[in-house]
């Protein structure tokens, strides 16, 4: 059995930990923060309980629901409201109403008839599929498939839910792989969706009673002697065949311990900080700006019911307001807020406006305020707020950081093969990722 390290406490950290444990290795997991579970973490006060960042998972992988079991939690699971079925983009200073089916699309005034006779060749005529040496962004993509007005409204605002990021730049194979996939199987993307529909059950938003935190409180409670919080680690190097840890706790004392194999779980600007003792990196640190899109998530709790109902609103980059969207979490999951009031998360920052997170509080809950009104008309008053800043925030996959990941991945292995990575910069952001990654590393150590 391994003498095994694990760098972070989110949900990948944790998942990986809790894995190796059951396989009997010896285990210790270092957490520079005071708590546990990264961006993900839920607040419970007067009725209301506020995500802190991630607010949920689909019910579509099955690592995420055999972690569950395992962990006992299953009973502990809810499902999303039909509400939360109700989304809505906004560009050209109105709402539209995401169709959430064919016939619906048709009347819809989401897209111009041209686009729909689009949607329609697409299925019949689709274009040539891409080869190997091709790596279209995903505004490419969707413009070659559907044309500039579906990729510019409906792709580039959409893909803002997830990565906060830019269509325009991200790239879709590493994105958007399902998708990579079905092109690769069946030429046309509506093809094989509709196939995919008729196989399988669309996935439905999951999260627990008493919110996302469940999931991490309880892996915690697995670990608890295995866990170090407050004790940052400052550098890791290779010694006879053991990889060294360079740590430092809450009182800056320092302390060195070595390991048979260490897992770094950190967003990937701290793991180039963990490692630059071995790998120069004055090229890669060039290229970091391109690496992370920072969130600030804004949680408004109203004194009434808001003049809106569904899952929440994308903002198309193309209006220019200071918000990227928002969610309203007492129409996705029941008993997040009293049933006469209203609990809303507005995301700010991304890669189109990170200049916010250096805002104050006040001024950015001024403006999501103003953009909240334009948009859905006068609020009720405002009881609460809570505010996080999610930095360095979601891995974008661009050109740059796919190359930055490649030369750190392929330096670390000349290095040392007894150092893993299992971060969130490559294989998807999502929590259902992240469990998948966790899986598959605990096998192969
Ligand atoms: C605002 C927001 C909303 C999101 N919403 C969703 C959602 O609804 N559904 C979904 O599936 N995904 C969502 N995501 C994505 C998902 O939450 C994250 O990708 C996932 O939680 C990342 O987990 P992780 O463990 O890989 O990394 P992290 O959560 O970043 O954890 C890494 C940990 O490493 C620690 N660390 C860093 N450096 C060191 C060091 N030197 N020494 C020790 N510890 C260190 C950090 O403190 C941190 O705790 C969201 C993300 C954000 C930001």
């Amino acid at each position: 059995m391994s003498k095994i390290a694990v760098i972070g406490a989110g949900i990948s950290g944790l998942t990986t930990a809790y894995l190796l444990k059951k396989k009997n290795h010896t285990v210790t997991v270092f957490e520079k923060s005071y708590r546990c579970g990264g961006y993900i973490g839920s607040h419970n006060k007067n009725n209301f309980t506020v995500e802190i960042g991630a607010n949920g998972f689909l019910n579509n992988e099955p690592r995420t629901l055999e972690l569950i079991n395992l962990l006992g939690l299953t009973d502990q699971l809810i499902e999303s409201k039909t509400e939360s079925k109700i989304r809505y983009l906004y560009f050209n200073q109105k709402l539209r109403k995401v169709p959430t089916n064919p016939k619906d699309l048709i009347s819809s005034d989401l897209i111009t008839f041209t686009s729909k006779l689009k949607l329609l060749m697409e299925m019949l005529f689709p274009p040539k599929p891409y080869t190997s040496d091709d790596n279209p962004t995903i505004f490419e993509l969707f413009k070659k498939h559907f044309g500039e007005e579906i990729a510019e409204n409906i792709a580039r605002t959409a893909l803002i839910g997830i990565y906060g990021g830019d269509a325009k730049k991200l790239l879709a194979k590493d994105t958007i792989p399902k998708i990579f996939k079905i092109i690769s199987e069946h030429k046309s993307i509506l093809k094989g969706l509709k196939n995919q529909f008729q196989t399988n059950k669309p996935a439905t938003l999951m999260s627990f009673k008493g919110g996302m935190q469940t999931l991490i409180d309880r892996l915690q409670s697995e670990l608890r002697a295995q866990i170090r919080l407050s004790t940052e680690v400052a550098s890791i190097s290779n010694e006879n065949s053991k990889v060294e840890l360079l740590i430092s706790d809450e009182n800056n004392e320092e302390e060195t311990i070595s390991f048979d194999h260490v897992i770094i779980t950190t967003p990937f600007e701290a793991a180039l900080d963990l490692m630059s003792e071995v790998i120069d990196e004055t090229n890669l640190k060039k290229l970091s700006r391109y690496l992370a899109a920072p969130i600030r998530s804004l949680s408004i709790a109203f004194s009434k019911k808001i003049p809106f109902h569904g899952f929440g609103v994308l903002i198309s980059p193309a209006e220019n307001k200071n918000i990227l969207g928002f969610l309203h979490q007492s129409d996705i999951f029941g008993n997040r807020a009293p049933a006469d009031k209203s609990l809303v998360t507005v995301m700010m920052g991304g890669d189109f406006k990170p200049e916010i997170m250096s805002t104050s509080t006040q001024n950015s809950l001024e403006l999501a305020v103003k953009d909240l009104t334009d948009i859905l008309g006068p609020l009720p008053n405002i009881e609460q707020t809570w505010i996080w800043n999610h930095t360095p925030g979601i891995s974008q996959y661009t050109h740059e950081s796919q190359e930055l990941f490649q030369i750190f991945s392929s330096k670390l292995h000349e290095h040392s093969k007894n150092i893993h990575l299992n971060m969130q910069s490559q294989g998807g952001v999502s929590i259902n990722d992240c469990i998948r990654k966790s899986f598959e590393i605990s096998q192969k150590i």
